[in-house]
Protein backbone atom coordinates (compact mmCIF):
# COMPACT_ATOMS: atom_id res chain seq x y z
CA UNK A 1 0.00 0.00 0.00
CA UNK A 2 1.10 3.68 -0.77
CA UNK A 3 1.63 5.67 2.24
CA UNK A 4 1.04 9.21 2.86
CA UNK A 5 4.80 9.94 2.52
CA UNK A 6 4.82 8.81 -0.93
CA UNK A 7 1.88 11.11 -2.23
CA UNK A 8 3.21 14.20 -4.03
CA UNK A 9 0.23 15.90 -1.93
CA UNK A 10 0.78 16.30 1.27
CA UNK A 11 -2.56 15.78 3.65
CA UNK A 12 -3.95 19.72 5.53
CA UNK A 13 -4.55 18.56 8.59
CA UNK A 14 -5.82 20.04 12.00
CA UNK A 15 -5.54 18.45 15.69
CA UNK A 16 -7.83 20.36 17.68
CA UNK A 17 -9.11 19.66 21.40
CA UNK A 18 -12.36 21.03 22.55
CA UNK A 19 -13.11 19.80 26.77
CA UNK A 20 -10.43 17.61 27.12
CA UNK A 21 -7.20 16.29 29.06
CA UNK A 22 -5.05 16.68 26.10
CA UNK A 23 -4.07 13.25 27.19
CA UNK A 24 -4.58 11.67 23.57
CA UNK A 25 -2.45 14.60 21.68
CA UNK A 26 0.11 14.14 24.34
CA UNK A 27 0.11 10.38 23.49
CA UNK A 28 0.63 11.51 19.88
CA UNK A 29 3.28 14.24 21.04
CA UNK A 30 4.83 10.90 23.30
CA UNK A 31 5.75 8.92 19.62
CA UNK A 32 8.94 11.40 19.38
CA UNK A 33 10.85 11.17 16.42
CA UNK A 34 8.61 9.59 15.00
CA UNK A 35 5.26 12.00 15.52
CA UNK A 36 8.15 14.27 14.00
CA UNK A 37 8.21 12.32 10.98
CA UNK A 38 4.84 12.28 10.68
CA UNK A 39 4.07 15.94 11.38
CA UNK A 40 6.86 16.45 8.15
CA UNK A 41 4.59 14.69 5.76
CA UNK A 42 1.94 16.36 6.37
CA UNK A 43 0.92 19.75 6.11
CA UNK A 44 -0.54 20.96 10.21
CA UNK A 45 -2.17 23.43 9.82
CA UNK A 46 -3.40 23.58 13.75
CA UNK A 47 -2.43 21.57 16.33
CA UNK A 48 -4.12 22.76 19.22
CA UNK A 49 -1.76 21.50 21.76
CA UNK A 50 1.16 23.31 21.34
CA UNK A 51 -0.38 26.84 19.88
CA UNK A 52 -3.82 28.68 19.79
CA UNK A 53 -3.97 29.34 15.99
CA UNK A 54 -7.37 31.50 14.83
CA UNK A 55 -10.07 29.53 12.96
CA UNK A 56 -9.02 29.90 9.62
CA UNK A 57 -12.48 29.04 7.06
CA UNK A 58 -9.58 27.30 4.65
CA UNK A 59 -10.55 23.52 3.49
CA UNK A 60 -8.71 20.69 5.22
CA UNK A 61 -8.57 16.93 4.10
CA UNK A 62 -8.71 15.61 7.66
CA UNK A 63 -9.82 17.48 11.18
CA UNK A 64 -8.84 15.29 14.51
CA UNK A 65 -11.19 16.01 17.23
CA UNK A 66 -10.41 15.27 20.94
CA UNK A 67 -12.64 16.08 23.77
CA UNK A 68 -16.61 16.68 23.54
CA UNK A 69 -17.64 20.58 23.01
CA UNK A 70 -19.24 21.85 26.04
CA UNK A 71 -19.21 25.70 25.68
CA UNK A 72 -21.28 27.66 22.81
CA UNK A 73 -17.72 28.60 21.05
CA UNK A 74 -16.39 24.41 21.20
CA UNK A 75 -19.62 23.38 19.65
CA UNK A 76 -19.32 26.29 16.90
CA UNK A 77 -15.67 25.22 16.28
CA UNK A 78 -16.66 21.90 16.03
CA UNK A 79 -19.40 22.69 13.45
CA UNK A 80 -16.82 25.09 11.13
CA UNK A 81 -14.21 22.22 11.40
CA UNK A 82 -17.14 20.11 9.66
CA UNK A 83 -17.85 22.27 7.23
CA UNK A 84 -14.26 22.67 5.95
CA UNK A 85 -12.93 18.84 6.38
CA UNK A 86 -13.38 16.28 3.90
CA UNK A 87 -12.73 13.86 6.79
CA UNK A 88 -14.00 14.10 10.70
CA UNK A 89 -12.41 12.15 12.82
CA UNK A 90 -12.50 11.76 16.36
CA UNK A 91 -9.75 10.85 19.03
CA UNK A 92 -10.11 9.25 22.27
CA UNK A 93 -12.56 7.86 24.86
CA UNK A 94 -14.14 11.46 25.29
CA UNK A 95 -15.22 12.81 21.83
CA UNK A 96 -16.38 9.07 21.11
CA UNK A 97 -18.26 8.20 24.20
CA UNK A 98 -18.17 11.22 26.84
CA UNK A 99 -15.54 10.28 28.63
CA UNK A 100 -14.90 10.25 32.44
CA UNK A 101 -16.78 13.90 31.85
CA UNK A 102 -19.93 12.21 31.33
CA UNK A 103 -20.01 10.62 34.74
CA UNK A 104 -22.13 13.82 35.61
CA UNK A 105 -24.60 12.95 33.34
CA UNK A 106 -25.65 9.90 35.36
CA UNK A 107 -24.93 12.10 38.57
CA UNK A 108 -27.46 14.78 39.97
CA UNK A 109 -25.66 18.05 38.10
CA UNK A 110 -25.37 19.53 41.20
CA UNK A 111 -24.01 17.29 43.03
CA UNK A 112 -21.00 16.88 40.64
CA UNK A 113 -20.32 20.61 40.38
CA UNK A 114 -20.15 21.20 44.14
CA UNK A 115 -17.01 18.55 44.44
CA UNK A 116 -15.30 20.95 42.20
CA UNK A 117 -16.77 24.58 43.08
CA UNK A 118 -17.07 26.02 46.62
CA UNK A 119 -19.84 28.07 45.25
CA UNK A 120 -22.05 26.36 42.50
CA UNK A 121 -24.76 29.51 42.15
CA UNK A 122 -24.39 30.77 38.42
CA UNK A 123 -22.10 27.62 37.35
CA UNK A 124 -23.60 25.70 34.32
CA UNK A 125 -23.07 21.97 34.26
CA UNK A 126 -24.81 21.02 31.24
CA UNK A 127 -25.31 17.38 29.77
CA UNK A 128 -22.15 15.92 28.16
CA UNK A 129 -23.12 15.48 24.53
CA UNK A 130 -20.48 13.06 22.05
CA UNK A 131 -19.05 14.73 19.03
CA UNK A 132 -21.54 12.38 16.65
CA UNK A 133 -24.47 14.49 18.64
CA UNK A 134 -23.54 17.65 16.61
CA UNK A 135 -21.36 16.63 13.49
CA UNK A 136 -21.05 13.45 11.35
CA UNK A 137 -18.39 11.35 12.16
CA UNK A 138 -16.07 9.45 9.80
CA UNK A 139 -13.59 7.40 11.74
CA UNK A 140 -12.95 6.73 15.60
CA UNK A 141 -9.65 6.15 17.39
CA UNK A 142 -10.85 4.81 20.66
CA UNK A 143 -9.48 4.68 24.01
CA UNK A 144 -8.05 6.86 26.99
CA UNK A 145 -5.77 7.87 25.91
CA UNK A 146 -5.62 6.91 22.26
CA UNK A 147 -2.87 4.51 20.86
CA UNK A 148 -0.36 5.96 19.39
CA UNK A 149 0.40 3.20 17.20
CA UNK A 150 -3.06 2.76 16.06
CA UNK A 151 -2.91 6.24 15.24
CA UNK A 152 0.53 6.16 12.78
CA UNK A 153 -1.36 2.08 11.47
CA UNK A 154 -4.71 3.83 10.58
CA UNK A 155 -3.80 7.11 9.30
CA UNK A 156 -2.10 6.51 5.88
CA UNK A 157 -5.46 4.35 5.39
CA UNK A 158 -7.50 6.79 6.21
CA UNK A 159 -5.37 9.04 3.50
CA UNK A 160 -5.69 6.78 0.81
CA UNK A 161 -9.19 6.08 0.98
CA UNK A 162 -9.55 10.29 0.44
CA UNK A 163 -7.47 9.90 -2.05
CA UNK A 164 -8.78 7.00 -3.94
CA UNK A 165 -12.53 7.52 -3.44
CA UNK A 166 -11.93 4.00 -1.18
CA UNK A 167 -13.85 2.90 1.55
CA UNK A 168 -12.37 4.03 4.92
CA UNK A 169 -11.12 1.45 7.04
CA UNK A 170 -12.60 -0.35 9.74
CA UNK A 171 -10.68 -1.40 13.19
CA UNK A 172 -11.36 -5.05 12.97
CA UNK A 173 -14.44 -6.42 15.99
CA UNK A 174 -12.47 -8.20 18.08
CA UNK A 175 -12.48 -8.29 22.13
CA UNK A 176 -10.07 -7.16 24.50
CA UNK A 177 -10.05 -11.12 25.15
CA UNK A 178 -8.21 -11.95 21.94
CA UNK A 179 -5.16 -10.00 23.16
CA UNK A 180 -5.28 -11.20 26.47
CA UNK A 181 -5.01 -14.68 25.33
CA UNK A 182 -2.83 -14.25 23.36
CA UNK A 183 -0.36 -12.84 26.21
CA UNK A 184 -1.12 -15.88 27.90
CA UNK A 185 -3.14 -14.13 30.69
CA UNK A 186 -5.63 -16.16 32.72
CA UNK A 187 -8.73 -14.94 32.33
CA UNK A 188 -10.17 -13.33 35.66
CA UNK A 189 -13.66 -14.26 35.35
CA UNK A 190 -12.46 -18.31 35.47
CA UNK A 191 -11.86 -16.81 38.89
CA UNK A 192 -15.13 -14.73 39.54
CA UNK A 193 -13.37 -11.63 39.16
CA UNK A 194 -15.48 -9.18 36.74
CA UNK A 195 -13.88 -8.09 33.70
CA UNK A 196 -15.35 -6.36 30.92
CA UNK A 197 -13.12 -7.25 28.40
CA UNK A 198 -15.36 -9.19 26.00
CA UNK A 199 -17.39 -6.82 24.95
CA UNK A 200 -14.79 -4.29 24.53
CA UNK A 201 -13.42 -3.58 20.89
CA UNK A 202 -9.69 -4.35 21.28
CA UNK A 203 -6.80 -3.10 20.14
CA UNK A 204 -5.00 -1.90 23.20
CA UNK A 205 -2.92 -5.05 23.91
CA UNK A 206 -5.14 -5.61 26.80
CA UNK A 207 -3.19 -3.81 28.78
CA UNK A 208 -5.04 -3.53 31.54
CA UNK A 209 -5.48 -7.10 32.13
CA UNK A 210 -1.66 -7.46 31.85
CA UNK A 211 -1.39 -4.96 34.49
CA UNK A 212 -3.49 -6.57 36.59
CA UNK A 213 -6.51 -4.73 36.61
CA UNK A 214 -9.55 -5.44 34.71
CA UNK A 215 -11.31 -3.99 31.44
CA UNK A 216 -13.14 -1.04 32.57
CA UNK A 217 -14.24 -0.36 28.50
CA UNK A 218 -12.37 2.73 27.36
CA UNK A 219 -12.07 1.55 23.76
CA UNK A 220 -16.06 0.93 23.54
CA UNK A 221 -18.58 -1.79 23.21
CA UNK A 222 -17.23 -4.17 19.87
CA UNK A 223 -20.11 -3.87 17.47
CA UNK A 224 -20.36 -7.81 17.49
CA UNK A 225 -20.53 -8.40 21.21
CA UNK A 226 -23.81 -10.25 22.87
CA UNK A 227 -23.96 -7.05 25.72
CA UNK A 228 -27.00 -8.43 27.08
CA UNK A 229 -25.60 -11.67 27.63
CA UNK A 230 -22.11 -10.41 29.07
CA UNK A 231 -23.86 -7.52 31.57
CA UNK A 232 -26.11 -10.81 32.96
CA UNK A 233 -22.81 -12.58 33.88
CA UNK A 234 -20.90 -9.84 34.82
CA UNK A 235 -24.20 -8.80 37.21
CA UNK A 236 -23.60 -12.35 39.13
CA UNK A 237 -20.05 -11.12 39.87
CA UNK A 238 -20.73 -7.60 41.09
CA UNK A 239 -23.59 -5.83 42.42
CA UNK A 240 -25.74 -3.66 40.09
CA UNK A 241 -23.99 -0.08 41.63
CA UNK A 242 -20.88 -2.20 41.23
CA UNK A 243 -21.71 -2.53 37.70
CA UNK A 244 -22.88 0.80 36.81
CA UNK A 245 -19.78 2.70 38.86
CA UNK A 246 -17.48 0.92 36.30
CA UNK A 247 -19.93 1.65 33.54
CA UNK A 248 -19.78 5.11 34.15
CA UNK A 249 -16.38 5.57 34.54
CA UNK A 250 -15.25 5.68 30.23
CA UNK A 251 -19.12 6.54 29.44
CA UNK A 252 -20.18 3.09 28.76
CA UNK A 253 -23.20 3.23 30.70
CA UNK A 254 -25.73 4.59 28.34
CA UNK A 255 -24.32 2.44 24.79
CA UNK A 256 -24.68 -0.55 27.28
CA UNK A 257 -28.56 0.77 28.28
CA UNK A 258 -29.38 0.88 24.52
CA UNK A 259 -27.69 -2.27 23.26
CA UNK A 260 -29.85 -4.15 26.32
CA UNK A 261 -32.86 -2.51 25.31
CA UNK A 262 -32.59 -3.85 21.85
CA UNK A 263 -30.69 -6.94 22.26
CA UNK A 264 -32.55 -10.30 22.61
CA UNK A 265 -31.34 -12.89 25.34
S1 LIG B 1 -9.89 10.20 26.02
FE1 LIG B 1 -8.71 10.15 27.95
S2 LIG B 1 -6.68 10.90 27.39
FE2 LIG B 1 -8.08 11.45 25.72
S3 LIG B 1 -8.78 13.52 26.19
FE3 LIG B 1 -10.27 12.13 27.11
S4 LIG B 1 -9.56 11.79 29.24
FE4 LIG B 1 -7.87 12.68 28.09
S1 LIG C 1 -9.42 -11.18 31.76
FE1 LIG C 1 -10.91 -9.85 30.74
S2 LIG C 1 -10.00 -9.34 28.79
FE2 LIG C 1 -8.87 -11.08 29.60
S3 LIG C 1 -9.88 -12.88 28.67
FE3 LIG C 1 -10.86 -12.51 30.65
S4 LIG C 1 -12.65 -11.20 30.19
FE4 LIG C 1 -11.26 -11.13 28.44
S1 LIG D 1 -8.00 -3.16 28.69
FE1 LIG D 1 -9.98 -2.14 28.51
S2 LIG D 1 -9.86 -0.32 29.83
FE2 LIG D 1 -7.76 -1.09 29.50
S3 LIG D 1 -6.99 0.07 27.74
FE3 LIG D 1 -7.88 -1.81 26.92
S4 LIG D 1 -10.02 -1.29 26.44
FE4 LIG D 1 -9.22 0.32 27.80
Amino acid sequence: MESAETKTKKPRIAIVNLASCEGCQLALLDLGEKFINFANNVELVDLKFLEDEKNSREKIDMAFVEGSPMSEAEKKTLLQLREKSKLLIVLGNCAAMGGVPEISNYREQKQTAKHTYRYIHGIKNEPIQEVDNFVKVDFTFPGCPISAEEFMEYFPMLWESLEDGQDLPKIPDKSVCVECKEKGIRCYLLDGKPCFGSMILGGCSAVCPSAGLMCQGCRGLRPGANVKNISKGLKNMMTEEEFENVAEIYGLRDDIEAKEKIMPL
